[in-house]
């Protein structure tokens, strides 16, 4: 039970944290906190949260959870903000989609030895932003992964593992390291190729043929290119040496590809071909069997 929760940035991620723990009566009170009025007035609106404040300091008073769900670049102005008000036993965490940066950053404002911080990512998501989309089944079933530090608190680690238990997500722990490189891979990636996918095919002068017979592949591989920049330019700049590592691999094994290409390898072509599709093929059935999110 959490008595005042305080989400900096009542949008979809952090709107649907509230939803789920007010639907399970979990929190006594839920305070927003962002820039914008309009945007937290809906949250109230609709039910999100209790009350609001545009003050980060005011908002983070007799606060015993408090969770950052605004975008990565926005992350560290915040802690800087929130500093001189933040209770010392206050359980700070947040719902980040890359942990090295933002470890880094509460480091730099609060000292190495800060206990009181638990970095978390919810493995949950989709194309729409804002407070609107925000639904409370959204982490049902679905995967939250918390890098706890060698210096956080054992007894706020479970509070916030607890948190999320309660939105029905299954609750995972992994070291910042390593949450980095395999987001890097299984959903950086991935949305940096669909953003330079639509980006390419833009640049070419037939761009509106293409656009007019795109037929159901495209529209499949690019759904993910109408997720929202901000977030996705602040996830490239904070997951960099992953991320450009990924890439490397990525670009290797396309030129690899476009050599069989040349070559009309087609034997190896429908080797590696053949390969990707029983690997697809198994990662879905998994999924069907009910053993991954
Ligand atoms: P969103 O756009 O729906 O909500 C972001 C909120 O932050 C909005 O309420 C906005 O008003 C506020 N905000 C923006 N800039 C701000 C600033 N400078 N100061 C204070 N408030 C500010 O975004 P979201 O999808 O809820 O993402 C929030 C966080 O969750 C991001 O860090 C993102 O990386 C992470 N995340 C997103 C997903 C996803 O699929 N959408 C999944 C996991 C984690």
């Amino acid at each position: 039970m959490i008595k005042k929760l305080v989400i900096f940035g009542v949008g979809l991620i952090g709107g649907s944290l509230a939803l789920a723990l007010r639907q399970a009566n979990y929190c006594q009170t839920i305070v927003g906190c962002s820039r914008n009025a309009a945007h937290l007035q809906t949250a109230v609106d609709l039910g999100v949260i209790d009350s609001f404040t545009l003050d980060p300091q005011e908002a983070v008073k007799d606060a015993d959870m408090v969770l950052l769900a605004v975008p990565m670049g926005a992350m560290g102005k915040l802690l800087q903000q929130i500093k001189p008000a933040l209770p010392a036993d206050v359980i700070l965490t947040d719902a980040g989609s890359t942990k090295g940066s933002i470890v880094a950053e509460v480091e730099q404002v609060f000292g190495a030895g800060y206990t009181r911080f638990v970095p978390g990512h919810p493995i949950a998501g989709r194309e729409k932003s804002g407070v609107e989309a925000a639904i409370p089944d959204l982490y049902h079933n679905r995967r939250v992964i918390l890098t706890p530090l060698p210096q956080t608190d054992a007894a706020a680690l479970a509070s916030v593992d607890a948190m999320w238990q309660v939105t029905g997500a299954l609750v995972e722990q992994m070291p910042v390291d390593l949450h980095d490189r395999v987001l890097a891979a299984t959903s950086h990636l991935p949305h940096l190729l669909a953003f330079s996918l639509v980006d390419t095919l833009l640049n070419m002068p037939q761009r509106e043929d293409i656009l007019r017979y795109a037929a159901g592949g495209f529209r499949d591989f690019t759904r993910i290119a109408s997720s929202d920049p901000v977030m996705w330019r602040d996830i490239c700049l904070t997951n960099k040496e992953a991320i450009l590592g990924v890439i490397g691999d990525f670009q290797k094994n396309l030129g690899e590809f476009a050599t069989m290409i040349d070559e009309q390898d087609g034997e190896a072509l429908h080797s590696r071909m053949e390969k990707a599709k029983q690997a697809r093929d198994n990662y879905i059935a998994y999924l069907e069997n009910g053993k991954v999110a």
